[in-house]
């Protein structure tokens, strides 16, 4: 069982749970609301019982979280799916989506309270970095390697840089997906081409399309394998 403990001031703490993420035992100071979402809020998180565990939500040896809490039984019904589309994201949170601390329930004054803890990403796509068309598809090929199609990210406003990489962001519309990007298939007419998935398919359209590199594919990597290439890009973003 993991705990959090969720400081708003000096009189106000909530004590919740989750048996899904491990054994740590958080403690998060709450810094602010996030700006026109009310139901989500930033803290300071660090482990207890370790250099990290913050003092105060100005504690700059903390990292920085967002607190999604759930207001409606609606509300925590999406915020389950959620946590469960993190729980299959395990293998590439930190790289392509937000790290996720877990997912808390508790009871604060007879009044049930969920929340979804994850790694606060901010900052423009693209902002300093070499290139983020490559990033971005690099998250994206990713999601869909781990089984995720995120239903919403032809907009651009889901992709937010973080450090080097371009993490994913809000899963609400996401669904389980099996993949068959560039894969070998077989087509109704039963003969093999390369299969085509829409999410992909239009944000290479975007951002230029990347392959894994031949000299990969012969020393026996998988299809999965993170190393990519460019191999040609539409709409004068590559020439
Ligand atoms: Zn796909």
């Amino acid at each position: 069982m993991s705990t959090l403990e969720l400081i708003w001031d000096a009189h106000t703490r909530y004590k919740l749970w989750s048996w899904t993420n491990g054994s740590t035992h958080y403690v998060a100071h709450v810094i602010r609301r996030l700006n026109g979402r009310p139901h989500i809020f930033t803290v300071r998180i660090g482990a207890r019982g370790t250099a990290t565990v913050p003092t105060s939500n100005t504690d700059e040896c903390a990292s920085v979280a967002v607190v999604k809490m759930a207001s409606t039984p609606e509300a925590a019904e999406a915020l389950a799916r959620e946590a469960q589309v993190y729980a299959q994201l395990a293998g590439v949170q930190g790289i392509a989506v937000p790290r996720c601390f877990g997912h808390f329930h508790g009871r604060v004054g007879g009044k049930e309270v969920v929340c979804l803890v994850l790694e606060y990403c901010a900052g423009f796509p693209g902002e300093q970095m070499q290139d983020p068309h490559r990033q971005i598809m690099f998250s994206a090929y990713a999601l869909h390697a781990q089984g995720i199609m995120h239903g919403d990210l032809l907009s651009g406003r889901h992709f937010v840089k973080s450090g080097r990489a371009m993490m994913i962001l809000d899963f609400a519309a996401a669904v389980p997906h099996h993949c068959l990007h560039g894969k070998r298939v077989l087509g109704p007419d039963g003969r093999p081409g390369r299969g085509v998935c829409p999410e992909l398919a239009a944000l290479e359209q975007s951002y230029g399309v990347y392959r894994r590199s031949e000299r990969h594919s012969k020393r026996g990597a998988s299809d999965d394998d993170d190393d990519l290439e460019h191999t040609r890009g539409r709409g004068g973003v590559y020439r």
